[in-house]
């Protein structure tokens, strides 16, 4: 059975089991922050989740939020980011065509960030200084993106802006926000009602206005005299849709999720109509950092030369990786710079006395990477990388004995995340191709398109920070609709 069924006509519904003023679709980060904010506005709101309990991806995920433009945390740890500064890096960084709501998601970040804190979620005012992809240690600021990297660093001054909720040992931030967020839920009596799968939206004319559940081998009908809002999470579990638009890294790498990411509110919007955007961006990571030092050696394809600035974000590096013949890359490193990758499942080649012996393991032409090597030692020399601009912070020269790691995305575990999904304007309202919104619908989270049309154009802590911001948005759109 296909997991979304055609939308069902109102006249058809045999009688309105439930009806709330607006019904959200999932009690993940996009769907509490929409339910928290409309209940806050008055709004009455009932939620739907298919799960036994909130939390979907956003409790697994590391909970990294991406803010910036002076929130109190960053303020209160020596950034004082005009948002100016914050909106220079983004604009540079992101192409999404969707600019209002680039605007809006820059504009909102500070009070985005103050609202979360006053739903119950800890962050430390502590910076970690060092390059990471996440921590566990406590602090709660750190480098999530590409601040560092060229050309960001000479279009805005580079700021930390990964706002990490506080997980220890096993608890992941994801899970420690998403305990406080439903917590918050729980306190302030958000109307509930779990095991339910919603499986097709109920239309009158064009508009939708309510949802049909399957609950416990029943069908019930839910009706949204407001409208409906999608929060169901992304399409990573479903394979048709991912072999489709991401076939590389469907084939060889793990997607990250739950078992209900399988792209139920992708389907269930475009039953209506509404339009996908940005279907084959995908943040890919294996990262090579931590530790920060084997950012100091050098990443090459299978040509022998050099792809990427090996301090780019590793969602950047990944998507690079993908481009290159046979999706291959290889990291080598000195002795200086050796150490293990401590995320990343790389496979460790062997260390090599000479050039030609290491090009004759990666089979790569000897006399290019001896080329590609000769270069980067020269640059190193001077301190300055010419061809991809890597910080001076990480440029030394490499000297053999040389080690390598393989990165190759059809050997190395690369855990991916998809960016696409329906497309929705600045107040969440689900578009037609045609542009126009499909009155009554509105989407939040990972089941739309990202402003990051890609990983190289993603900064860790984005999709969190979008589901709050746009989540709730959806709600103020939807207590305006009223008057
Ligand atoms: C390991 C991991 C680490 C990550 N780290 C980060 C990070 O640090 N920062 C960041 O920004 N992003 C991170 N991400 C991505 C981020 O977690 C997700 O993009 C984000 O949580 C999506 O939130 P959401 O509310 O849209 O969806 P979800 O949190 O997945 O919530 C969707 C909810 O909808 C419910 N649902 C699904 N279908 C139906 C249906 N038919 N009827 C009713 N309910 C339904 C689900 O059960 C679920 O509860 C990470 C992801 C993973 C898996």
């Amino acid at each position: 059975m296909s997991i979304v069924e055609p939308p069902v006509s109102a006249a058809d519904v045999p009688v309105w089991d439930h009806t709330a003023e607006f019904v959200v679709i999932g009690l993940g980060i996009a769907g509490s922050s929409a339910a928290l904010e409309a209940q806050q506005l008055g709004v009455d709101v009932l939620v739907i989740e298919r799960a036994s309990g909130g939390g979907g991806a956003s409790a697994l995920s590391q909970g990294i939020f991406y803010f910036g433009g002076g929130t109190a945390l960053q303020k209160a740890v020596g950034y004082d980011e005009s948002v100016d500064n914050y909106r220079a890096f983004m604009e540079a960084m992101i192409t999404s065509p969707d600019t209002e709501k680039l605007d809006a998601y820059i504009d909102e970040s500070v009070e985005a960030f103050d609202w979360l804190e006053s739903q119950g979620v800890p962050f430390k005012r502590e910076a970690y200084k060092e390059k990471a992809v996440y921590i566990r240690s406590g602090e709660g600021l750190l480098s999530t993106c590409n601040e560092k990297v060229w050309p960001f660093r000479d279009i805005a001054t580079p700021v930390m802006r990964g706002h990490q909720v506080s997980g220890q040992g096993e608890i992941s931030g994801g899970s420690v926000a998403m305990n406080a967020v439903l917590a918050t839920v729980k306190e302030r009596a958000v109307p509930v009602i779990y095991d339910a799968a919603v499986t097709a939206l109920v239309i009158d004319g064009d508009r939708v206005v309510g949802v049909k559940v399957r609950k416990e081998g029943a069908d019930l009908f839910v009706r949204g005299t407001l409208g409906v809002m999608i929060a169901a999470g992304s399409f990573n579990l479903n394979a048709e849709i991912t072999m489709k638009h991401m076939p590389t890294f469907a084939t060889y790498g793990k997607p990250l999720g739950t078992p209900q990411n399988d792209g139920a509110g992708l389907l269930l919007g475009e039953s209506v109509g509404g339009a996908e955007r940005g279907m084959h961006g995908t943040v890919p990571t294996a990262s090579i950092y931590p530790p920060p030092q084997l950012i100091k050696g050098i990443i090459v394809n299978a040509n022998g030369e050099r792809f990427v600035t090996e301090d780019a974000y590793h969602g950047r590096t990944a998507v690079y990786t993908e481009k290159q013949p046979g999706h291959k890359a290889f990291l080598i490193l000195d002795e200086e710079s050796f150490d293990y990758p401590k995320h990343g499942s790389h496979i460790f080649m062997d260390a090599y006395e000479s050039v030609p012996e290491m090009a004759a393991a990666m089979k790569v032409p000897a006399e290019v990477l001896q080329r590609t090597l000769d270069d980067y030692n020269t640059d190193a020399e001077n301190g300055e990388d010419t061809q991809f601009h890597k910080h001076p912070d990480w440029i030394t020269v490499l000297e053999p004995p040389y080690a390598v790691f393989d990165l190759s995305i059809p050997t190395s575990d690369y855990h991916w995340m998809s960016l696409g999904g329906l497309w929705t304007d600045a107040d969440s309202r689900v578009l037609r191709e045609d542009g126009s919104a499909i009155p009554g619908l509105y989407a939040a989270g990972a089941c739309t398109s990202h402003l990051s049309q890609d990983g190289d154009e993603y900064g860790s802590g984005m999709s969190l920070a979008g589901g709050v911001i746009f989540g709730r948005r959806a709600s103020r759109a939807v207590a305006a609709s009223r008057s």
